[in-house]
Protein backbone atom coordinates (compact mmCIF):
# COMPACT_ATOMS: atom_id res chain seq x y z
CA UNK A 1 0.00 0.00 0.00
CA UNK A 2 1.49 3.08 -0.58
CA UNK A 3 0.03 5.51 1.65
CA UNK A 4 1.04 9.18 1.59
CA UNK A 5 -0.08 10.58 4.66
CA UNK A 6 2.46 8.33 6.26
CA UNK A 7 5.31 8.09 4.04
CA UNK A 8 5.35 12.41 4.88
CA UNK A 9 5.44 11.56 8.33
CA UNK A 10 8.61 9.83 8.20
CA UNK A 11 10.69 12.78 6.63
CA UNK A 12 10.45 15.28 9.61
CA UNK A 13 10.92 18.62 7.86
CA UNK A 14 7.96 18.13 5.44
CA UNK A 15 6.22 19.23 8.45
CA UNK A 16 7.88 22.42 9.00
CA UNK A 17 6.86 25.91 7.49
CA UNK A 18 8.60 28.48 5.64
CA UNK A 19 7.29 32.26 5.93
CA UNK A 20 4.15 30.94 7.89
CA UNK A 21 3.44 28.82 4.95
CA UNK A 22 3.44 25.09 4.65
CA UNK A 23 6.89 23.49 2.59
CA UNK A 24 6.23 22.33 -0.55
CA UNK A 25 9.63 21.25 -1.60
CA UNK A 26 9.94 20.73 -5.16
CA UNK A 27 14.28 20.87 -5.51
CA UNK A 28 14.79 16.92 -5.00
CA UNK A 29 17.00 17.09 -8.18
CA UNK A 30 19.31 18.97 -5.67
CA UNK A 31 18.97 17.39 -2.82
CA UNK A 32 16.68 14.72 -1.08
CA UNK A 33 14.91 15.01 2.31
CA UNK A 34 15.70 12.38 4.92
CA UNK A 35 13.63 10.08 6.35
CA UNK A 36 13.78 9.79 10.42
CA UNK A 37 15.01 6.50 10.32
CA UNK A 38 18.22 7.67 7.89
CA UNK A 39 18.57 10.64 10.53
CA UNK A 40 18.34 7.63 13.65
CA UNK A 41 20.50 5.50 11.72
CA UNK A 42 23.21 8.00 11.87
CA UNK A 43 22.84 9.39 15.07
CA UNK A 44 22.64 5.62 16.48
CA UNK A 45 26.22 5.28 14.83
CA UNK A 46 27.34 8.25 16.64
CA UNK A 47 25.38 7.69 19.64
CA UNK A 48 26.20 3.59 20.92
CA UNK A 49 29.05 2.28 18.26
CA UNK A 50 31.11 4.90 16.89
CA UNK A 51 34.87 3.99 16.07
CA UNK A 52 37.06 3.70 13.60
CA UNK A 53 36.88 0.73 10.74
CA UNK A 54 38.92 -1.56 9.88
CA UNK A 55 41.86 -0.76 12.43
CA UNK A 56 40.99 -2.06 15.56
CA UNK A 57 40.45 -5.25 17.72
CA UNK A 58 38.14 -3.94 20.04
CA UNK A 59 34.48 -4.22 20.20
CA UNK A 60 33.44 -0.66 18.64
CA UNK A 61 35.34 -1.12 15.50
CA UNK A 62 34.18 -4.35 15.04
CA UNK A 63 30.59 -3.28 15.31
CA UNK A 64 31.06 -0.18 12.85
CA UNK A 65 33.23 -2.01 10.37
CA UNK A 66 30.80 -4.97 10.50
CA UNK A 67 27.72 -2.33 9.47
CA UNK A 68 30.20 -0.85 7.20
CA UNK A 69 30.54 -4.18 5.46
CA UNK A 70 26.77 -4.90 5.80
CA UNK A 71 26.13 -0.77 4.00
CA UNK A 72 28.26 -2.60 0.87
CA UNK A 73 25.82 -5.65 0.99
CA UNK A 74 22.76 -3.85 0.98
CA UNK A 75 24.30 -1.42 -2.11
CA UNK A 76 25.56 -4.31 -3.98
CA UNK A 77 22.12 -5.74 -3.65
CA UNK A 78 20.18 -2.44 -4.44
CA UNK A 79 21.96 -2.32 -7.77
CA UNK A 80 22.04 -6.28 -8.36
CA UNK A 81 26.26 -6.13 -8.85
CA UNK A 82 27.52 -9.17 -9.21
CA UNK A 83 30.26 -8.93 -6.12
CA UNK A 84 30.37 -6.65 -3.25
CA UNK A 85 34.13 -6.09 -4.47
CA UNK A 86 32.69 -4.04 -7.27
CA UNK A 87 31.03 -1.77 -4.74
CA UNK A 88 33.53 1.29 -3.90
CA UNK A 89 32.00 4.01 -1.26
CA UNK A 90 33.10 7.49 -2.34
CA UNK A 91 31.98 11.10 -1.00
CA UNK A 92 29.50 11.42 -4.10
CA UNK A 93 28.76 11.18 -7.93
CA UNK A 94 31.15 14.04 -8.46
CA UNK A 95 33.88 12.07 -6.56
CA UNK A 96 33.36 8.50 -8.75
CA UNK A 97 33.45 10.23 -12.11
CA UNK A 98 36.83 11.67 -10.95
CA UNK A 99 37.87 8.41 -9.65
CA UNK A 100 37.11 6.57 -12.67
CA UNK A 101 38.61 9.48 -15.22
CA UNK A 102 41.86 9.28 -13.25
CA UNK A 103 42.60 6.32 -13.22
CA UNK A 104 41.01 4.68 -15.97
CA UNK A 105 42.75 7.55 -17.88
CA UNK A 106 46.13 6.77 -16.27
CA UNK A 107 45.58 2.66 -17.74
CA UNK A 108 44.10 3.02 -21.15
CA UNK A 109 44.47 6.51 -22.45
CA UNK A 110 46.90 7.56 -24.40
CA UNK A 111 47.66 10.80 -27.19
CA UNK A 112 45.05 11.24 -29.93
CA UNK A 113 42.75 8.33 -27.68
CA UNK A 114 38.91 9.60 -27.63
CA UNK A 115 36.60 10.20 -25.52
CA UNK A 116 32.72 10.37 -26.11
CA UNK A 117 30.20 12.35 -23.70
CA UNK A 118 26.51 13.44 -24.30
CA UNK A 119 25.12 16.92 -24.65
CA UNK A 120 22.97 16.38 -21.72
CA UNK A 121 25.32 15.94 -19.19
CA UNK A 122 25.90 17.51 -15.68
CA UNK A 123 29.68 19.07 -15.58
CA UNK A 124 30.32 16.53 -13.13
CA UNK A 125 30.05 14.17 -16.29
CA UNK A 126 31.87 17.05 -18.61
CA UNK A 127 35.14 18.67 -16.78
CA UNK A 128 36.57 15.43 -14.85
CA UNK A 129 36.90 13.95 -18.60
CA UNK A 130 38.17 17.14 -20.02
CA UNK A 131 40.88 17.57 -17.13
CA UNK A 132 41.76 14.12 -17.85
CA UNK A 133 41.70 14.55 -21.98
CA UNK A 134 44.19 18.02 -21.36
CA UNK A 135 46.36 15.92 -19.24
CA UNK A 136 46.86 12.94 -21.48
CA UNK A 137 46.27 14.77 -24.88
CA UNK A 138 43.33 12.88 -25.68
CA UNK A 139 39.89 14.47 -27.56
CA UNK A 140 36.92 14.96 -25.90
CA UNK A 141 33.44 14.46 -28.29
CA UNK A 142 29.85 14.84 -27.61
CA UNK A 143 26.30 13.52 -28.77
CA UNK A 144 24.46 16.03 -29.73
CA UNK A 145 20.68 16.42 -28.28
CA UNK A 146 17.42 16.64 -30.51
CA UNK A 147 14.95 19.51 -29.46
CA UNK A 148 12.98 17.52 -27.68
CA UNK A 149 16.00 16.67 -25.57
CA UNK A 150 16.80 13.32 -26.49
CA UNK A 151 19.90 11.73 -27.48
CA UNK A 152 20.92 12.50 -30.74
CA UNK A 153 21.28 8.04 -31.02
CA UNK A 154 22.03 8.28 -34.73
CA UNK A 155 25.30 10.17 -33.80
CA UNK A 156 26.92 7.13 -31.43
CA UNK A 157 28.01 5.13 -34.20
CA UNK A 158 28.81 8.01 -36.46
CA UNK A 159 31.36 9.32 -33.46
CA UNK A 160 32.57 6.12 -32.17
CA UNK A 161 35.96 5.54 -34.01
CA UNK A 162 38.46 3.33 -33.49
CA UNK A 163 40.23 5.94 -31.34
CA UNK A 164 36.99 5.53 -28.80
CA UNK A 165 38.28 4.43 -25.42
CA UNK A 166 35.46 5.42 -23.05
CA UNK A 167 31.39 6.56 -23.25
CA UNK A 168 30.33 8.86 -20.21
CA UNK A 169 26.61 9.25 -20.34
CA UNK A 170 23.92 10.45 -17.84
CA UNK A 171 21.29 8.02 -17.01
CA UNK A 172 18.72 10.97 -16.30
CA UNK A 173 19.10 14.77 -17.26
CA UNK A 174 19.12 16.95 -13.93
CA UNK A 175 18.46 19.53 -16.03
CA UNK A 176 15.47 18.80 -18.24
CA UNK A 177 14.38 15.22 -16.72
CA UNK A 178 15.13 12.96 -19.97
CA UNK A 179 15.79 9.61 -19.50
CA UNK A 180 18.62 8.10 -21.84
CA UNK A 181 18.16 4.82 -23.14
CA UNK A 182 21.17 3.75 -21.31
CA UNK A 183 20.58 -0.10 -21.87
CA UNK A 184 20.67 0.64 -25.92
CA UNK A 185 23.72 2.92 -25.94
CA UNK A 186 25.93 0.77 -23.73
CA UNK A 187 24.89 -2.10 -26.05
CA UNK A 188 25.99 -0.16 -28.94
CA UNK A 189 29.21 0.58 -27.27
CA UNK A 190 30.16 -3.12 -26.47
CA UNK A 191 30.00 -3.93 -29.95
CA UNK A 192 33.00 -1.87 -30.30
CA UNK A 193 34.49 -3.55 -26.84
CA UNK A 194 34.03 0.61 -25.56
CA UNK A 195 33.51 0.46 -21.81
CA UNK A 196 30.43 2.95 -20.57
CA UNK A 197 30.11 4.86 -17.37
CA UNK A 198 26.69 5.69 -16.78
CA UNK A 199 26.14 8.70 -14.28
CA UNK A 200 23.46 7.46 -12.37
CA UNK A 201 22.87 10.58 -9.95
CA UNK A 202 19.39 11.09 -11.02
CA UNK A 203 18.40 7.49 -12.35
CA UNK A 204 19.16 5.48 -9.16
CA UNK A 205 16.09 7.12 -6.85
CA UNK A 206 13.80 7.00 -9.44
CA UNK A 207 13.32 3.46 -11.22
CA UNK A 208 14.67 -0.17 -10.62
CA UNK A 209 18.40 -0.14 -11.55
CA UNK A 210 20.30 -3.61 -12.68
CA UNK A 211 23.63 -2.86 -13.29
CA UNK A 212 24.43 -6.68 -14.23
CA UNK A 213 21.11 -6.73 -16.82
CA UNK A 214 22.51 -3.06 -18.03
CA UNK A 215 25.55 -4.26 -18.31
CA UNK A 216 26.99 -1.10 -17.16
CA UNK A 217 30.90 -0.80 -16.96
CA UNK A 218 30.45 1.76 -14.53
CA UNK A 219 27.62 3.11 -12.60
CA UNK A 220 27.59 6.04 -9.72
CA UNK A 221 25.29 8.02 -7.78
CA UNK A 222 25.07 9.47 -4.75
CA UNK A 223 23.74 9.44 -1.50
CA UNK A 224 22.04 12.49 -0.58
CA UNK A 225 20.44 12.29 -3.91
CA UNK A 226 18.41 9.03 -2.68
CA UNK A 227 17.17 10.24 0.65
CA UNK A 228 20.82 9.50 2.61
CA UNK A 229 23.40 11.60 3.90
CA UNK A 230 25.53 14.12 2.70
CA UNK A 231 29.18 13.37 1.63
CA UNK A 232 28.32 9.48 0.45
CA UNK A 233 28.55 8.02 -2.87
CA UNK A 234 28.82 4.87 -4.95
CA UNK A 235 31.34 3.48 -7.52
CA UNK A 236 30.19 0.36 -9.29
CA UNK A 237 32.88 -1.00 -11.49
CA UNK A 238 33.12 -4.45 -13.01
CA UNK A 239 35.91 -5.90 -11.41
CA UNK A 240 37.31 -6.87 -14.64
CA UNK A 241 38.02 -3.09 -14.75
CA UNK A 242 38.75 -2.15 -11.28
CA UNK A 243 41.06 -4.72 -10.69
CA UNK A 244 43.23 -3.37 -13.80
CA UNK A 245 43.03 0.66 -13.35
CA UNK A 246 45.42 1.74 -10.86
CA UNK A 247 45.06 3.39 -7.32
CA UNK A 248 43.10 7.00 -7.31
CA UNK A 249 44.61 8.38 -4.13
CA UNK A 250 46.88 6.94 -1.81
CA UNK A 251 47.09 6.32 1.72
CA UNK A 252 45.58 3.90 4.94
CA UNK A 253 43.57 1.11 4.03
CA UNK A 254 44.47 1.16 -0.06
CA UNK A 255 47.51 -0.81 1.24
CA UNK A 256 48.67 -4.28 1.50
CA UNK A 257 52.83 -3.50 2.43
CA UNK A 258 54.34 -0.14 2.92
CA UNK A 259 58.26 0.10 2.83
CA UNK A 260 59.92 3.30 1.71
CA UNK A 261 61.03 0.76 -1.20
CA UNK A 262 57.68 0.04 -2.51
CA UNK A 263 54.09 0.15 -1.69
CA UNK A 264 51.54 -2.77 -2.63
CA UNK A 265 48.16 -2.35 -2.80
CA UNK A 266 45.03 -3.47 -1.00
CA UNK A 267 42.63 -5.95 -2.53
CA UNK A 268 39.12 -4.46 -3.89
CA UNK A 269 37.61 -2.28 -3.26
CA UNK A 270 39.73 -1.41 -0.49
CA UNK A 271 42.30 0.01 -3.28
CA UNK A 272 39.96 2.59 -3.99
CA UNK A 273 38.97 3.54 -0.55
CA UNK A 274 42.27 5.83 1.10
CA UNK A 275 41.91 7.03 4.58
CA UNK A 276 38.79 7.07 6.98
CA UNK A 277 35.93 6.99 4.78
CA UNK A 278 32.58 8.41 5.59
CA UNK A 279 31.20 5.00 6.86
CA UNK A 280 28.71 6.40 9.19
CA UNK A 281 26.93 7.99 5.91
CA UNK A 282 27.28 4.55 4.34
CA UNK A 283 25.65 3.49 6.86
CA UNK A 284 23.31 5.66 6.69
CA UNK A 285 22.94 5.25 2.71
CA UNK A 286 22.07 1.86 3.59
CA UNK A 287 19.44 2.91 5.12
CA UNK A 288 17.96 4.88 2.74
CA UNK A 289 17.89 2.26 0.42
CA UNK A 290 16.45 -0.28 2.90
CA UNK A 291 13.52 2.61 3.26
CA UNK A 292 12.85 3.13 -0.37
CA UNK A 293 12.96 -0.59 -1.05
CA UNK A 294 10.36 -0.83 1.26
CA UNK A 295 7.94 1.50 -0.01
CA UNK A 296 9.04 0.05 -3.35
CA UNK A 297 10.40 1.20 -6.71
CA UNK A 298 7.25 0.62 -8.75
CA UNK A 299 5.42 2.08 -6.27
CA UNK A 300 7.64 4.98 -6.51
CA UNK A 301 7.78 4.99 -9.82
CA UNK A 302 4.20 4.91 -10.46
CA UNK A 303 3.60 7.74 -7.90
CA UNK A 304 6.09 10.20 -9.26
CA UNK A 305 4.69 9.50 -13.54
CA UNK A 306 1.43 10.75 -11.93
CA UNK A 307 2.80 13.67 -10.38
CA UNK A 308 4.02 14.93 -13.39
CA UNK A 309 1.66 14.06 -15.47
CA UNK A 310 -0.91 16.28 -13.65
CA UNK A 311 1.91 18.77 -12.96
CA UNK A 312 2.55 19.41 -16.73
CA UNK A 313 -1.30 19.44 -17.58
CA UNK A 314 -2.06 21.91 -14.88
CA UNK A 315 1.14 24.14 -15.72
CA UNK A 316 0.21 24.39 -19.42
CA UNK A 317 -3.26 25.08 -18.61
CA UNK A 318 -1.48 28.59 -17.11
CA UNK A 319 -0.42 29.60 -20.37
CA UNK A 320 2.67 31.31 -21.23
CA UNK A 321 5.08 28.51 -20.15
CA UNK A 322 7.73 27.02 -22.24
CA UNK A 323 8.95 23.49 -21.37
CA UNK A 324 12.42 22.00 -22.47
CA UNK A 325 12.85 18.20 -22.35
CA UNK A 326 9.49 17.59 -23.93
CA UNK A 327 10.35 13.90 -25.12
CA UNK A 328 7.66 11.46 -23.42
CA UNK A 329 10.52 9.70 -21.77
CA UNK A 330 11.15 12.15 -18.48
CA UNK A 331 11.12 11.31 -14.86
CA UNK A 332 9.17 13.62 -12.58
CA UNK A 333 11.27 16.70 -13.25
CA UNK A 334 9.84 20.13 -15.37
CA UNK A 335 12.09 22.39 -16.92
CA UNK A 336 10.44 25.52 -17.88
CA UNK A 337 10.68 29.38 -18.26
CA UNK A 338 7.39 31.74 -17.88
CA UNK A 339 6.61 34.29 -20.62
CA UNK A 340 9.49 36.32 -20.92
CA UNK A 341 10.48 36.54 -16.71
CA UNK A 342 13.74 35.78 -15.18
CA UNK A 343 14.02 32.41 -13.35
CA UNK A 344 15.28 34.25 -10.69
CA UNK A 345 12.13 36.85 -10.21
CA UNK A 346 9.64 33.75 -10.74
CA UNK A 347 11.76 31.76 -8.27
CA UNK A 348 11.86 34.29 -5.14
CA UNK A 349 8.29 34.97 -5.62
CA UNK A 350 7.80 31.28 -5.02
CA UNK A 351 10.37 31.29 -2.76
CA UNK A 352 7.97 33.76 -0.98
CA UNK A 353 5.32 31.44 -0.66
CA UNK A 354 6.99 28.45 0.46
CA UNK A 355 7.66 26.85 -2.85
CA UNK A 356 11.35 25.25 -3.26
CA UNK A 357 12.23 25.34 -6.84
CA UNK A 358 15.74 25.57 -8.22
CA UNK A 359 16.33 28.06 -11.10
CA UNK A 360 19.78 28.37 -12.94
CA UNK A 361 21.71 26.68 -15.33
CA UNK A 362 21.51 23.17 -12.71
CA UNK A 363 25.14 22.50 -13.30
CA UNK A 364 24.32 21.68 -17.13
CA UNK A 365 25.53 25.40 -18.94
CA UNK A 366 25.91 23.19 -22.20
CA UNK A 367 22.11 21.97 -21.99
CA UNK A 368 21.10 25.56 -21.52
CA UNK A 369 23.20 26.95 -24.36
CA UNK A 370 21.27 23.99 -26.60
CA UNK A 371 18.51 25.84 -26.40
CA UNK A 372 19.80 29.10 -26.51
CA UNK A 373 18.78 30.32 -22.77
CA UNK A 374 21.44 31.23 -19.57
CA UNK A 375 18.63 28.57 -17.14
CA UNK A 376 14.85 27.73 -16.25
CA UNK A 377 13.16 26.65 -13.48
CA UNK A 378 12.87 23.24 -12.29
CA UNK A 379 10.64 21.83 -10.04
CA UNK A 380 11.66 18.53 -9.30
CA UNK A 381 8.93 15.95 -7.43
CA UNK A 382 9.49 12.64 -5.83
CA UNK A 383 7.21 10.17 -3.89
CA UNK A 384 6.54 12.25 -1.14
CA UNK A 385 5.25 14.85 -3.25
CA UNK A 386 1.49 15.57 -3.33
CA UNK A 387 -0.71 16.95 -6.43
CA UNK A 388 -2.06 19.25 -3.14
CA UNK A 389 1.54 20.75 -3.76
CA UNK A 390 1.22 21.13 -7.41
CA UNK A 391 -1.92 23.21 -7.24
CA UNK A 392 0.04 25.48 -4.63
CA UNK A 393 2.84 25.86 -7.43
CA UNK A 394 0.28 26.64 -9.91
CA UNK A 395 -0.97 29.21 -7.73
CA UNK A 396 2.54 30.83 -7.54
CA UNK A 397 3.18 30.93 -11.14
CA UNK A 398 -0.47 32.92 -11.58
CA UNK A 399 1.27 35.17 -8.70
CA UNK A 400 4.90 35.43 -10.86
CA UNK A 401 2.89 36.09 -14.52
CA UNK A 402 0.55 38.96 -12.45
CA UNK A 403 3.98 40.63 -10.43
CA UNK A 404 5.96 40.54 -13.30
CA UNK A 405 3.90 40.79 -16.65
N1 LIG B 1 25.34 14.15 -12.20
C1 LIG B 1 24.06 14.51 -12.17
C2 LIG B 1 23.15 14.08 -13.29
C3 LIG B 1 23.57 15.26 -11.10
O1 LIG B 1 22.30 15.61 -11.07
C4 LIG B 1 24.47 15.64 -10.07
C5 LIG B 1 23.99 16.49 -8.91
N2 LIG B 1 23.18 17.57 -9.28
C6 LIG B 1 25.78 15.23 -10.14
C7 LIG B 1 26.19 14.49 -11.23
C8 LIG B 1 26.77 15.56 -9.08
O2 LIG B 1 26.40 14.95 -7.87
P1 LIG B 1 27.13 15.30 -6.52
O3 LIG B 1 27.10 16.80 -6.40
O4 LIG B 1 26.31 14.61 -5.48
O5 LIG B 1 28.52 14.76 -6.61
Amino acid sequence: MFDINKIRSDFPVLAREVYGKPLVYFDNGATTQKPARVIDAVREAYDSYYSNIHRGVHALSDISSGKYENAREKVRAFINAESKKEIIFTAGTTASINLVAFSFGERYIKKGDEVLITALEHHANIVPWQMMCERKGAVLKVIPINDDGSLNLEKVNELITGKTKILAVTHVSNAIGVINPVKEIIEAAHKHNIPVLVDGAQGIQHGHVDVMDLEADFYVFSGHKVYGPTGIGVLYGKRKWLEDMPPYQGGGDMVDRVSFEKTTYNELPFKFEAGTTNFVGAIGMAEALDYIGSIGMDNISKHENELKHYAKERLEQLGGLTFYGTTANTISILSFLVDNIHQYDAGMILDKMGVAIRTGSHCAQPVMSRFGIDGTIRASMCFYNTKEEIDILCEGIEKVKMMML
